[in-house]
């Protein structure tokens, strides 16, 4: 260990410092007590082991010391770590010839507590929630990130509503990571050539459980006063700056695998900013196996797979050609690549010298396997990235869908967590959660009910104080914060709103019409509370001004204590409102939000959504599980706000309060119930990982493999077959088709003529689009012989049955070959009509 503690520690107590270094800490609770003993006024302001370790004095470091039933305690959490590293886990136990050694995932933020805030939002959460779940299933994925000296900004509004942005600096020092060290038994810094000089990165990494987080940083001495700041802020600087950081974690990342001498068979790319790894992992490739640049490719894209995850061409980073080139002048020389065929990586039109160099394009280009993050974000996908799949149909482009989750013990209340035990034991979250329905579905209503009024309660004792210090830290007056703890009532039907305040998700649907709003929560009889949470990016006025909307409208007099804004929406924020919340409400613009996690985190702790019918929830939405805003078109803010107002005025409110002689609201405990079995295991990043485990890293680690083989003769016959089809693509060309109906089938006779390409080179397929009610359907055409007389001409056949009017089948020929991933690597298709 190389932790930075200010003293030693006695040795009886040294164990302490692996405990509080594994990050396990954030979901596993067996310990809290332990560290509640040691520093129990520190714990309750900070429930962060490394700072209690910290902050210690050395009194009552010997106290503890000379305390048996302590040492007890201690000696137990250790035995109890060292048990969960050393037993092999869920994924471990299965284990064969096509699992991947190793994935690398690469992601711009990493969200795993905010005691390591290298996060903004919802991208960096998923991908903490990823890492612990590998961790859970014991399942080979490590994580590359940066380590922001800033990180992003922390929000405080002032007295008139505005947001105000610090950076408080992130000693790394106090946070949870400690140095990497490489072979040399040196911390190990990667260099990397930038123009006229050396760029310095250090290497960190943090401990999650079973797996490590490596993280990179510039702010080496060696460097100059510029680069140090290169992982300053997360997306703070211009582009130049995002460049240098995307240079960093895809070029560093990759360099410092290498150098470390991780072997790893499949890069995931979490989201483009990490498309440069492509390049590098290729880079490498080529000399180590000496072949060419394309021919690299071809072997390392099947190991490469990339997450896409926004609806919007503003979402991807596409950078000025000329700041590329300057980056890219030398380095591109060792691919022995022109520059516009370097630029063209990063260009839809290759030909056209002014596109941008759009990393997700790159990406695109640069993996074999894609995915966006819901089934609707999907159709959206296809769309962005048709341009690459000219004269394909749109639902055939390359494009799947994994669609996100979250990591149930990150987000479970202790109550619900002892719940769910009882019902489906204390491992539920260590592999498959098929099966975890039926046992919860057995639970009984009144101890739902129980469960959901006690993290009510938690959540408005943490609403209460969050608020007072907030206020205190505004220097609001004694009175001021001695009323905060007076705002909610733990009987009330509790909605939380918490999201970044961009426009498309509408944070302020819910006050369209304020009247209607305050009659809803100050109801005699049945009342509603609302908290709400969330940051505007420090450039967007108008997410700041949205906030100010809400700012104001809590501050009215008769709704200070039924609505409320805590400022500085965090992970530990976010977790206290997805506990406690009754309805989750989301409002985003179809199809705007790709897939969207928060409303994920209420479901284990039997939250209901409240939501418009956009990402994850356009496929989790039934009626008994919670309600859908809108009926799933593109609605106005006007209809979508009307039907928030009346479900909220219909359903929602009668059915919270309506008790029968028990107390209880059946028909709420019933969604509650339904929501929870079966929505909380399918919206898991258990099944999320192990989607992508089967769907994209075991086929990918295999093929990589075999395209690697033999000095990668698969890799580079594969080349070979790919660009004779560029060379020759222009001859085909058809004949005159022949159709005729025999009983209830069309049999198709049809010339095809290919040049020099051979017909073991592609596929002749009789294609049928979508028509309202019928599906598309392609059938292959198989090869009868040559047409005499004719040089490479051959006729194919096939029959179908007529259902289908004859004129709604066209042929067509594509690239075919049975080691190729297509059309994802080669697009080639020729239509007869
Ligand atoms: C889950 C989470 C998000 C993502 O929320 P969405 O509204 O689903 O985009 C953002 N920030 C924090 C702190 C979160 O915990």
């Amino acid at each position: 260990m190389y932790a930075f503690l200010p003293r030693t520690l006695p040795e009886t107590l040294s164990a302490l410092t692996e405990l509080a270094l594994d990050l396990r800490w954030t979901w596993s609770h067996a310990l809290d007590a332990l560290w509640q003993t040691i520093e129990p006024e520190l714990w309750a302001r900070s429930p962060n082991p490394w700072v209690i370790l910290q902050n210690i004095s050395q009194k009552r470091l010997d106290e503890l010391a000379g305390d048996s039933i302590f040492l007890q305690d201690l000696n137990r959490a250790i035995e109890n770590r060292r048990c969960y590293l050393s037993e092999l886990g869920w994924y471990a136990r299965r284990r064969d010839s096509d699992s991947p050694i190793r994935v690398a995932y690469f992601s711009m933020e990493f969200g795993l507590s905010e005691a390591l805030p290298l996060y903004a939002g919802g991208l960096g959460v998923l991908a903490g929630d990823y890492l612990k779940t590998a961790s859970d299933l014991d399942a080979p994925v490590i994580g590359i990130g940066l380590l922001y000296q800033e990180g992003y900004f922390r929000q405080i509004i002032d007295a008139n509503g505005d947001q105000r942005e610090a950076y408080p600096y992130n000693d790394p020092t106090s946070l949870p990571v400690q140095p990497t060290i490489g072979a040399d038994g040196a911390w190990l810094k990667v260099e990397l050539r930038l123009p006229g000089r050396m760029l310095f990165v250090r290497v960190w990494q943090a401990i999650i459980g079973r797996t490590r987080l490596y993280l990179l940083d510039s702010n080496d001495v060696r460097n100059g006063a510029a680069d140090r700041g290169i992982t300053a802020k997360l997306y703070g600087g211009g582009a130049e700056m995002r460049l240098l950081q995307e240079v960093v974690l895809g070029i560093g990342g990759w360099a410092m695998l290498e150098a470390l001498g991780i072997e790893v068979e499949v890069c995931h790319l979490n989201e483009g900013h990490a498309a440069l790894v492509v390049l590098e992992r290729a880079r490498r490739f080529m000399q180590h196996t000496n072949v060419s640049f394309r021919e690299a490719m071809w072997a390392t894209r099947a190991g490469n797979v990339f997450t896409t995850h926004t609806p919007v061409p503003a979402g991807f980073d596409a950078f000025p050609p000329s700041l590329v080139y300057t980056y890219a002048r030398e380095y591109l020389r060792e691919f022995n690549l022109s520059v516009d065929d370097f630029l063209a990586l990063g260009r839809l039109d290759p030909t056209d010298k002014d596109e941008p160099f759009n990393t997700a394009y790159l990406a695109l280009k640069g993996c074999a396997h894609v995915n966006s993050v819901s089934r609707l974000h999907a159709e959206v996908s296809r769309r962005l990235f048709s341009g690459f799949y000219p004269r394909w149909p749109l639902d055939e482009v390359p494009i799947r869908h994994v669609t996100n989750g979250v990591h149930m013990p990150s987000w479970d209340s202790v109550w619900s967590d002892h719940f769910w035990t009882c019902a489906c034991g204390k491992d539920r979250w260590l592999g498959t959660v098929e099966g975890l329905a039926e046992p919860m579905s057995a639970s009984v209503d009144e101890s739902l009910w129980t469960l959901a009024a006690k993290q009510r309660h938690d959540l408005v004792r943490y609403a209460r104080e969050r608020l007072a210090w907030q206020l205190g830290q505004r220097g609001a007056s004694p009175q001021l914060v001695s009323e905060a703890a007076q705002v909610l009532d733990p009987n009330v039907l509790t909605l939380g709103l918490a999201r970044r305040f961009a426009e498309y998700k509408r944070p302020n649907l819910l006050l369209k019409d304020p009247a209607r709003l305050t009659r809803l929560l100050t109801d005699a009889q049945r009342p509603l509370q609302l908290i709400i949470a969330g940051k505007a990016h420090p450039e967007d006025a108008q997410g700041k001004a949205l906030i100010r909307e809400w700012f104001e409208f809590t501050h009215r007099s008769e709704l200070r204590r039924h609505v409320v804004f805590l400022e500085d929406y965090d992970l530990a924020l976010a977790q206290h409102l997805l506990q406690g919340v009754d309805v989750w409400i989301n409002t985003p613009r179809r199809p705007r939000e790709a897939c969207g996690t928060s409303g994920m985190k209420t479901l284990c702790n039997g939250g209901l959504n409240l939501s418009t019918l956009d990402g994850w929830w356009a496929e989790a939405y039934r009626p008994e599980y919670g309600w859908a805003i809108g009926s799933g078109g593109d609605g106005s803010d006007e209809a979508d706000a009307d039907s928030l107002y009346r479900l909220l005025e219909e359903e929602v409110v009668p059915a919270f309060y309506a008790r029968d002689a028990q107390g209880v609201p059946r028909s709420w405990v019933q969604r509650m119930r339904a929501s929870t079995s079966h929505l909380a295991p399918r919206f898991s990043t258990n099944r999320m990982l192990i989607e992508y485990m089967e769907r994209f890293y075991r086929p990918a680690a295999r093929t990589y493999r075999r395209r690697c083989e033999s000095g990668a003769r698969l890799a580079r016959a594969l080349h070979a077959w790919d660009s004779a089809l560029a060379t020759d693509w222009h001859e085909v060309h058809f004949g005159a088709v022949e159709s005729r109906r025999e009983a209830d089938q069309w049999h198709f006779r049809l010339p095809v003529y290919l040049g020099e390409i051979s017909p073991d080179s592609v596929k002749v397929e009789l294609y049928a689009a979508a028509d309202g009610k019928l599906p598309a359907e392609s059938t292959l055409m198989s090869a009868e012989g040559s047409i005499a007389g004719a040089i490479s001409g051959y006729i194919f056949s096939a029959s179908v049955p007529a259902s289908r009017p004859v004129e709604h089948y066209t042929a067509r020929v594509r690239a075919w070959h049975e080691e190729a991933f297509l059309p994802a690597e080669s697009a080639w298709i020729a239509w007869q009509r």
